[in-house]
């Protein structure tokens, strides 16, 4: 089932290999990974959580308003929104948790190692972030945007042998969390049930 192949570095055909893996596996918007490579890696950690009993969350991000930024900033401004967005997520992560473009306004990170709780926290301090400082446009602009939050944990109820529904529990777990943060008034982190 794998092919291997040794490839010169530097050469063209290299080159063109790294060229196509990062288009197939980055947003090309924000640059941070699309959904079908978080997707894999959501269950390559299911898989490794199970090995050596570890935990992780997941949490989602669903921008709030978006289509009234898209209106009054135009689909430019929208789209620079959501690269900014990006990068005050990233900017309150670790090197080893993962932030991925989940659709066109959601983004959704993988805690590792995490529980609930410290989950918890790392989505509120971005939410704080995000709602402390306005977004500045390139047209000069700038911008209040604020963030609905939803986190869920693996659970040890959580069946790892099936690992492609237990990745989609999960996400549907997160998914309900945030969908009651948009309820309870929008700009807020929604914990598990
Ligand atoms: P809510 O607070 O309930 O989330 O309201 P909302 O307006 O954000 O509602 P919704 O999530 O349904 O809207 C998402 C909008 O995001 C609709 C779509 O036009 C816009 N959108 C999706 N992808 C992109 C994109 O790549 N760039 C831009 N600029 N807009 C996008
Ligand atoms: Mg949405
Ligand atoms: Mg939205």
């Amino acid at each position: 089932r794998t092919i291997l192949k040794f490839i010169v570095g530097g050469n063209i055909e290299g080159q063109y290999h790294e060229v196509i893996y990062r288009l197939m596996t980055t947003d090309g918007l924000t640059q941070v990974h699309n959904k079908r490579y978080f997707d894999e890696m959501l269950e390559r950690e299911l898989s490794r959580a199970q090995r050596y009993g570890r935990t992780f969350s997941l949490i989602m991000f669903d921008i709030d308003h978006f289509k009234k930024i898209n209106d009054s900033a135009g689909h430019q401004g929208g789209d620079e929104v959501l690269q900014q967005i990006a990068l005050l997520i990233k900017a309150e992560l670790r090197l080893s948790d993962a932030l991925g473009r989940y659709g066109g306004e959601e983004f959704v990170v993988l805690l590792i190692d995490a529980g609930l709780p410290p989950a918890l926290v790392v989505a509120e301090r971005i939410r704080a972030s995000i709602a402390g400082q306005p977004i500045a446009l390139s047209d000069g602009t700038a911008l209040a945007v604020t963030v609905s939050i939803g986190v869920a944990e693996l659970s040890s109820a959580d069946r790892v042998d099936e690992i492609d529904k237990t990745a989609q529990q999960l996400v549907s777990r997160a998914d309900e969390a945030l969908y009651r943060a948009k309820e309870n008034g929008r700009n807020q982190v929604g914990g598990a049930p």
